[in-house]
């Protein structure tokens, strides 16, 4: 006999209007950062409301027969905050803490981001409260599959696009492209990105986010006259983001000495082996126990001596508790919205530069781009083409953002989120409102 439970993490969310976050909340983050942007950018309060409401939302209920008969309910997500400058885009997260007011968070920086690297896109982000790591892999597809048709009239890939995002990856996108391409009746591999190369996936994009992060990191230590050979790095988180992160890191010479997951962290200060540690990640599942290094907590790891602290994990880790002892010259965020606005004044006021979310881990948004270009002139690019138009992409948006933040006295933050913005608002503005 089957019976039906609801999964506790995920109990109905509350749809309030996202006018009062709850505080230290990613979106009471996304919303002071824009609210900061609108002031600075001298918008009314009309503009700056629409700029800060999502444009469309969808709940869905998304139940799965597990692998014992059982059936379990989990709730999930999709947001297009914002789709003036061409269609939404985003990943798709399964996490335990995921809701409606986080994945609002995450559009609205999507929205922004790919506005700062100049991809004509709005932004999206969509989410199951769901902990993968319970559930086996074919109820993960039954549960992306479900999911997929539940909120197959809001996507496409001329109307919302989707991405691995934190606890999926490209067998999740394979799935969701594969299940929409069926209920179409022919193949759309343009409806995802970041899918398997062999169904039209793009090289580089497995490492483009961390790439990106490298190149904005080795563009922030040029105007300080150094390279990423003469820094130490420290990373939280070693996923997706994190892992490839620190193999480049150290492929260019830094000097990655601590890392941390969900488990706990590891350090040595002489420089982890990256790629020995990579190997134990995949033998183990965590970076703990790697042998030649000492234990670190996640919160000792964000307080290290070290030149560089890339947060690579999860929001609001940098906060009013944590962010005062950052010890780190620059924080550069590869993970979207670690620092609260508290955390933020707490981190300029020790004269830590931070290299923002909207644009240092804007890389795999940049390669996802590539990708659905690619896939609509069903024309493949090599792996050096992709990595030189990345680079150069990620160059040229971190010297607009540093030449305005250095021109009107801002942090590279606001001075990101002004580019964002106004480019956004821009867009609204010329196009008038309808009716
Ligand atoms: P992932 O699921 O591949 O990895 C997440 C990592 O964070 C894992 O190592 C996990 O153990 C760790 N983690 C989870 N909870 C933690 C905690 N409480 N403390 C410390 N570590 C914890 O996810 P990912 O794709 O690497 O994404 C990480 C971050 O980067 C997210 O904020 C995501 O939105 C952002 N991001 C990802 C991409 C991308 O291309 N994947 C692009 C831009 C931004």
């Amino acid at each position: 006999m089957t019976t039906t439970t609801t999964s506790t993490p995920s109990s109905p969310p509350s749809f309030a209007p996202s006018g009062s976050p709850v505080e230290g909340s990613a979106l009471a983050t996304a919303h002071a950062q824009l609210a900061t942007a609108a002031e600075i950018l001298g918008y009314d309060e009309g503009l700056h409301r629409m700029l800060a409401t999502p444009r469309r939302e969808i709940h869905v209920a998304v139940p799965l027969r597990r692998d014992t008969g059982e059936t379990v309910l989990f709730h999930g997500f999709r947001v297009q905050h914002n789709v003036s400058l061409g269609p939404g885009k985003g990943g798709l997260r399964y996490h335990p803490s995921v809701d409606v007011d986080e994945v609002r968070a995450l559009a609205m920086w999507m929205t922004w981001k790919c506005a700062v690297v100049n991809l004509p896109y709005g932004g999206a982000k969509g989410g199951v409260a769901i902990d993968p790591r319970g559930y086996s892999q074919a109820e993960l597809e039954r549960v992306t599959r479900r999911y997929t048709s539940e909120i197959m009239p809001m996507i496409g890939p001329d109307t919302d696009i989707m991405a691995p995002d934190m606890g999926t990856d490209a067998q999740t996108m394979a799935w969701v492209m594969d299940t929409y391409s069926v209920n179409r009746g022919y193949t759309i591999p343009a409806v995802v990105t970041g899918k398997p190369l062999a169904v039209g996936g793009s090289l580089g994009r497995g490492t483009a986010t961390s790439a990106g992060i490298v190149h904005v990191t080795s563009a922030a230590l040029a105007e300080a006259g150094m390279a990423l050979s003469d820094v130490s790095v420290a990373i939280q988180g070693f996923g997706k983001v994190g892992s490839h992160a620190a193999e480049i890191f150290a492929a260019r010479g830094s000097r990655v000495v601590a890392v941390s997951d969900q488990y706990g962290g590891i350090r040595n200060d002489d420089g982890l082996d990256v790629p020995r540690l990579m190997e134990h990640v995949q033998r183990t599942g965590s970076v703990v126990d790697f042998a030649d290094a000492d234990r670190v907590s996640n919160t000792e790891l964000l307080a290290l001596d070290v030149d560089v602290l890339v947060p690579a994990a999860i929001e609001g880790v940098l906060d009013e508790n944590t962010a005062g002892s950052v010890k780190a010259r620059w924080v550069v965020e590869g993970a979207n919205g670690p620092t609260t606005a508290a955390g933020d004044a707490l981190l300029a006021k020790n004269d830590v530069t931070v290299v923002p979310d909207v644009l240092a881990n804007a890389g795999g948004v940049v390669v996802s781009y590539f990708e659905w270009v690619q896939a609509n002139q069903t024309y493949w690019w090599t792996e050096q083409e992709i990595a030189d138009k990345l680079e150069h992409r990620m160059i040229t948006a971190y010297a607009e953002v540093s030449a305005l933040a250095q021109r009107e006295h801002l942090s590279l933050r606001d001075a990101a989120l002004v580019i964002g913005v106004k480019r956004v608002a821009e867009a609204h503005q010329i196009r008038g409102l309808y009716p």
